[in-house]
């Protein structure tokens, strides 16, 4: 178990691999549901407004989204997330379809085994350098 420090409330506690405390992951969960709803019931609204009417700091809204459990509804997302490969918007994840899918068929033909070992940048001779004893 490492000790962390919340992503979100900057306290250090006891990770089990997440980067948010349990206190703030509780509240994260309430916050799902009020951003959720909210969503539904006012299909077009921007990150700004619904931080705003919710009071859910964006932070947690933009976490959610990453997280892929809230989705934009905008095809484009309104540029708010962008693909972490290609960096074209996408609305909600860090990947977009396309880069989905060519990491799941890489990790499918297991590229990461097969890939060939970097060559290794070969150190050039000192031509020229002094000669002892010749
Ligand atoms: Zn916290
Ligand atoms: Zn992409």
């Amino acid at each position: 178990m490492n000790i962390v420090q919340c992503t979100f409330c900057k306290k250090p506690f006891a990770s089990l691999g997440g980067r948010a405390c349990p206190a703030c992951l509780e509240q994260i969960d309430k916050d799902f549901i009020t951003v959720r709803d909210y969503i539904y019931e006012h299909k077009h609204s921007n990150i700004d407004l619904i931080s705003k009417e919710t009071e859910v700091s964006k932070q947690i809204i933009m976490h959610l989204l990453k997280e892929g459990r809230l989705i934009i509804d905008s095809p484009d997302g309104d540029g708010l997330l962008v693909c972490e490969m290609c960096k074209k918007p996408i609305n909600t994840g860090r990947l977009c379809k396309e880069c989905m899918g060519k990491v799941s068929s890489s990790m499918d033909k297991n590229v990461i085994a097969n890939k060939k070992p970097e060559p290794k940048p070969e150190q050039p001779n000192i031509k020229g350098s002094a000669k002892i004893g010749n």
